[in-house]
């Protein structure tokens, strides 16, 4: 497919399958995109797109990024390949090139500029839309971004778009969209290369690393508006600065949305472009519970707007559904309108949060499940997840309001302006 305009183009190959043809397209007039966001875009889908297959070799056709960039990249790679590899279940050393030289981040490192226009990737979810509210609490002039095309599902970039379309509109901003093409589509290359194929309720078609392919959206708004942004991600917070080890390294566990992550993507667009690009994370700091607290107390009008469900369809069931449902009954709040509830069947999620009492990554199901029983919130069906709330009951309420505060607390967050304030709502 030939695109008119000024679009942005990468053609890869890997492991001898056929050519992937990758473009990133802007809806509203840009300047065309010079060499070096042209380079960086080539750079980022081949390592995108190499972790997506575990290409053994990559090849990276476009306009040449420094050599210190190019370490950083690696850097990259190295990451998503583990994660990938963890994930799937295979071994990491069969795809070779694997030489740990991360010493972790170091904030005194990121040269921040604190722009303070602050182009924003809002999807649409809570995660970015509570960023912007942040953002603008703290005086930053907000630009929405939204990119179409990074999540590997038809309905669910559909239900984004929406979404992020609304939200954009409640807050009184203009969006602006880019879309990713992919040849063949980003669900057909993911689905024929993993071996965990997507299934409901808990395997979604979300590939890892969709950062890459919002940091070429970002570098290049900013080189044609000729301005440095703070480029902000809503990212999740859940395993933000945890690791694990994989045949003696260790590697981010959320890859490009972890910590060291974003540290490298900072990092590597610093030699691409110097000074344009400061990337902030103003959500990462904060816990599920306290975002969802936060922000059903800040704007609630906006919880009936945002799309959150992996799936698109605000399933009720999948982890993200289940864990705001249980939190939005636990606040008393009606929240948006799910299609299933999942404490009538009790969900998995819930059901192994309370097998499991003392499991730290239960907490917020924990403690909403809690409450829901002190407050007699219980309601009609619910009685074998209520039967199960009542036999741990007394661990459950020893321990609350310690992992309640814990909860509520906002931890440290290397990707923010130190002036930055995590004002709490509620
Ligand atoms: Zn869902």
């Amino acid at each position: 497919m030939e695109i008119p305009g000024a679009h942005l183009a990468a053609d890869l190959h890997f492991n001898d399958a056929a050519p992937v043809r990758l473009r990133m397209v802007a809806r509203e007039p840009l300047n065309p995109p010079g060499a070096a966001v042209r380079g960086l875009f080539a750079a980022l889908c081949a390592t995108f797109a190499g972790q997506l297959s575990l290409a053994r070799t990559i090849e990276i056709d476009g306009p040449e990024l420094p050599l210190s960039a190019m370490g950083w990249l690696e850097e990259l790679r190295r990451y998503l390949y583990a994660v990938r590899s963890y994930r799937d279940g295979r071994a990491v050393a069969a795809y070779g090139c694997f030489a740990d030289r991360s010493a972790g981040p170091d904030p005194s490192h990121l040269d921040r500029d604190d722009s303070r226009t602050a182009l924003l990737f809002l999807s649409g979810g809570i995660d970015s839309a509570l960023s912007a509210l942040l953002l603008d609490a703290n005086g930053y002039q907000v630009v929405p971004v939204h990119v179409t095309g990074v999540n590997g599902d038809v309905a669910v970039s559909e239900t984004e778009e929406r979404a992020a379309t609304r939200v954009a509109g409640e807050l009184g901003l203009p969006l602006t969209v880019f879309d990713i093409v992919s040849e063949p589509p980003l669900a057909e290359l993911a689905a024929g290369w993993t071996t965990v194929p997507p299934s409901f309720p808990s395997v979604n078609t979300v590939p890892h690393g969709r950062e890459l392919l919002l940091l070429s959206a970002a570098a290049w708004w900013c080189e044609s508006a000729g301005t440095a942004a703070s480029v902000a991600f809503g990212v999740e917070n859940s395993g933000w600065s945890d690791t694990f080890r994989l045949n003696g390294h260790s590697y981010p566990r959320s890859d490009t949305q972890s910590e060291r992550g974003l540290t490298a993507l900072q990092r590597l667009s610093s030699y691409c472009q110097p000074g344009m690009l400061t990337l902030v994370s103003p959500v990462a700091g904060l816990t599920e519970y306290r975002k969802f607290v936060d922000f059903s107390r800040w704007r609630p009008d906006l919880l009936n707007v945002c799309s959150f469900c992996f799936w698109g369809v605000c399933c009720g069931l999948c982890q993200k559904c289940s864990l705001y449902y249980v939190i939005g009954r636990s606040l008393g709040s009606l929240g948006p309108q799910y299609r299933n509830s999942p404490m009538k069947l009790p969900s998995e999620y819930l059901v192994d949060a309370l097998r499991r009492p003392l499991d730290p990554r239960y907490r917020e199901r924990q403690v909403a499940l809690i409450d829901i029983d002190s407050a007699g919130l219980w309601r009609d069906g619910e009685s074998s997840l209520r039967s199960l709330v009542r036999k741990v009951r007394p661990t459950l309420l020893h321990h609350r309001d310690a992992w309640r505060r814990d909860l509520l607390r906002a931890r440290y967050n290397v990707s923010l302006p130190a002036k930055f304030a995590l004002k709490r709502w509620g």
